[in-house]
């Protein structure tokens, strides 16, 4: 029994190395990885659920690791946040998404909001403010066509600090919606202190939708709470028709997942505008 434990301590230290390792590794590679030009953003198209047209994107970072290939964000944004990279490599999301989303209408092609994620420790950052505003400057978008994705954990920390921050960013014409609602902490009653226009179901209710009776119940509650609360409400990871037209008949506004489309490159956003706008 005393050789077996021996054995197991080894086995989870080897684990546990090997995680700090590739924390290590991966946080060497970050710091540089700006500079090196190795993010790039993919976006997925957000579809109004009546008219079934785009009316949006959510902006989605990569990063191309020159030795481990793609690196998925749910391995380094935590990283990045612990680190307090994530405010560099946000203002370059930021900086990004807005240029691509102007280079697209001075294109011609029909306008569209642009979601950006921004995290806890980005958005409780002092100048987050001037951050955005400077982004809108030197892109020269129009506030209105962009919005910024909020997660509910990072509200609760300072509420005063957090709402006003949003009250300042819908004064210059920016939206608001709070993303992965539901998940986390719980925010209904500090929902209505919040200046935001969208609610977001997370993919965590949606992925059973389609035969889950708890599941289907929270997305129905969610959307009717949202809607008297005058919110638009949209549902992430929708994969199927059976999840979509579950949404469609129960009111939810709005929906983005691999049914529609994956995350993809810009040229590819620019070619469904096109063919939306020859429908
Ligand atoms: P999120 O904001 O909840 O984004 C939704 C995630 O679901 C994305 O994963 C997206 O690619 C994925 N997804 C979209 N449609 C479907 C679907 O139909 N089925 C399934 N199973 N998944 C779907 P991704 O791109 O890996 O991003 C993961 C998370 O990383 C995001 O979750 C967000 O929290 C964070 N993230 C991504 N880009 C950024 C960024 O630029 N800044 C910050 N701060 N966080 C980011
Ligand atoms: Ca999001
Ligand atoms: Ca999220
Ligand atoms: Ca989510």
């Amino acid at each position: 029994a005393k050789e077996m434990g021996n054995n197991n301590f080894q086995f989870y230290a080897r684990e546990m190395n090997a995680s700090v390792e590739e924390k290590l590794m991966l946080l060497e590679g970050l710091r540089g990885a700006l500079d090196e030009g190795q993010f790039h953003l993919l976006y997925q198209p957000k579809v109004d659920l009546r008219s079934g047209l785009i009316f949006g994107v959510e902006a989605l970072i990569r990063w191309e690791h020159p030795e481990h290939g793609v690196v998925s964000p749910l391995r380094f944004i935590a990283l990045a946040e612990e680190s307090g990279l994530i405010v560099a490599i946000g203002d370059w999301v930021l900086h990004t998404a807005c240029r691509q989303n102007k280079a697209w209408q001075d294109a011609g092609l029909a306008p569209i909001i642009m979601s950006v994620n921004v995290s806890p420790r980005q958005f409780e950052e002092k100048r987050l403010v001037e951050r955005v505003a400077a982004a809108l400057r030197e892109s020269a978008l129009d506030p209105g066509a962009l919005e910024l994705e909020v997660t509910e954990s990072l509200i609760m920390r300072d509420l005063a600090q957090s709402v006003g921050k949003m009250r300042e960013l819908k004064a210059m014409g920016i939206s608001l919606s709070i993303d992965d609602f539901g998940t986390g902490y719980s925010s209904l009653s500090s929902l209505k202190s919040f200046p935001i226009s969208t609610l977001k179901i997370d993919k965590s209710f949606v992925r059973e939708l389609a035969d889950n009776t708890d599941d289907q119940a929270i997305a129905m509650a969610v959307i009717s709470l949202g809607h008297k609360l005058n919110l638009r409400v949209i549902a992430e990871g929708v994969e199927t028709e059976q999840q979509c037209t579950f949404l469609r008949d129960n009111d939810c506004d709005e929906m983005q997942g691999y049914l529609f489309s994956r995350p993809v490159p810009p040229a590819q956003i620019a070619a469904l505008l096109e063919e939306q706008a020859r429908m």
